[in-house]
């Protein structure tokens, strides 16, 4: 709401009242990570090295063996996929996305398939889809038993992928052993399952072979950044696959914690991750993010979305067009949320017209859009200053 380079490109800025949504360009990045990155960028330096360095810090944080920053969890599941199906046949990393004569299958739990789905398809595997939606029934019956992720298993088989959230089952390890026993790897989408800290680790503990999250949600990196941990090999094969190679061969000499020179007959041609590219300012700032976002007092900052939730909970509901009710913070939503309910018939406006007008608004008022056919939208804390949430109050109800 202050003067800034938004009003000179004439373009409106958004009072962010809906939670890390990527089109309304993710999460603020750390004031911290945007001085690393502008240091970034008054040298040159090879990509590969800052790669093998973040590797290192990924490696710390997660307990994976390797890391490699990508751009975009949606990223990482591409060249996840990638290194799953050409693995370190650089052959094969040269003809992806054909997959004519490879393994390209990638099975998919039907309740884990989601619109990142495309990541997979992108790099060039064929998605087999296992398991129904009989849980919806409400007859007790699951919507996936292990033995149809092991029946689905094939020659053909390049990777399970699994979607991590509470409601996905089976649970991981169980995926994994079955998986494991195949020799198939297993690809976790975490993109937004962190705070808690914990899960940075949690996923390769229970045997993921790679982990992929968002360095742009709650880690609050650049938005164009995110994080794949896991297995070396995969980790190198993505690494062929993404760094830019157009390379000397007598001098290619890329660092050993990243590329294991010998085991190449030559360099490879650029492979399908070239147009994945992260620049070294965005590899600086999401190290940083993450060197920061390790140490934060997520407790703290629990509290702090908490009283601002309670504080728009409380004055939203003195309207008597208005009833709210609060969410806990659980495993789905990392902040608690307010859920406001419009008695439209008080209002004399409807919920879709009061949400569609806060967002044409300068700045642009983002409520959260999942409830509009229940007459509700939803307030969420996290990604307000207490002063923009008082601005989002007042500008609600100078609607009703
Ligand atoms: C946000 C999200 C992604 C994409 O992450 P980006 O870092 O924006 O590419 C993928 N999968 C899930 C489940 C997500 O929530």
């Amino acid at each position: 709401m202050t003067d800034s380079i938004y009003d000179d490109l004439g373009v409106p800025t958004v009072v962010n009242a809906t939670g890390t949504k990527t089109r309304i360009s993710g999460s603020l990045i750390r004031e911290e990570a945007v001085e690393a990155m502008t240091d970034a960028a008054r040298s040159f330096v090879r990509i590969s090295d800052l790669q093998a360095r973040a590797s290192e810090l990924i490696s710390d944080v997660t307990g994976a063996e390797a890391g490699y920053v990508t751009c975009g969890a949606s990223a990482g599941l591409m060249l996840g996929a990638a290194a799953c199906i050409a693995g370190d046949d650089i052959d094969a990393m040269y003809q992806l996305p054909d997959t004519e004569g490879l393994a390209d299958e990638i099975i998919v739990p039907r309740t884990h398939r989601s619109g990142y789905d495309h990541a997979l398809r992108a790099a060039g595997a064929t998605i087999v889809d296992v398991g129904t939606n009989d849980h919806h029934l409400g007859t007790g019956s699951r919507n996936v038993e292990p033995w149809e992720i092991a029946e689905a298993i094939t020659e053909e088989t390049a990777a399970i992928a699994y979607l991590q959230k509470e409601y996905t089952e089976p649970p991981l390890p169980k995926v994994v052993e079955i998986a494991h026993a195949h020799d198939v790897p297993v690809i976790v989408d975490a993109a937004a399952e962190v705070p808690p800290t914990s899960n940075l680790s949690r996923f390769i503990d229970e045997g993921a072979d790679l982990v992929a999250f968002s360095g742009g949600k709650a880690i609050r990196g650049p938005q164009t950044t995110g994080i794949l941990a896991g297995r070396e090999d995969l980790v190198e094969s993505v690494a062929l696959q993404q760094l830019d190679m157009h390379a000397a061969e007598p001098v290619w000499d890329p660092p050993s914690g990243l590329v294991d020179v010998d085991r190449y007959d030559g360099v490879p041609r650029q492979g399908i991750g070239r147009s994945l590219k992260v620049g070294k300012e965005e590899l600086v700032g999401l190290i940083k993010s993450l060197e920061l976002f390790i140490e934060e007092d997520h407790d703290a900052l629990g509290d702090e979305w908490l009283n601002r939730t309670n504080r728009i909970a409380d004055r939203l509901s003195a309207e008597p067009a208005l009833s709210t009710r609060t969410t806990e913070a659980d495993k789905v939503s990392i902040a608690p949320e307010v859920v406001v309910t419009v008695d439209e018939d008080v209002a004399g406006i409807t919920t879709i017209d009061l949400v569609r007008s806060l967002r044409q608004e300068d700045p642009r008022v983002f409520v959260g859009a999942d409830s509009l056919a229940d007459s509700a939208f939803t307030v969420n804390p996290m990604c307000l200053t207490d002063e923009e949430a008082e601005y989002v109050v007042e500008r609600i109800r100078s609607y009703l």
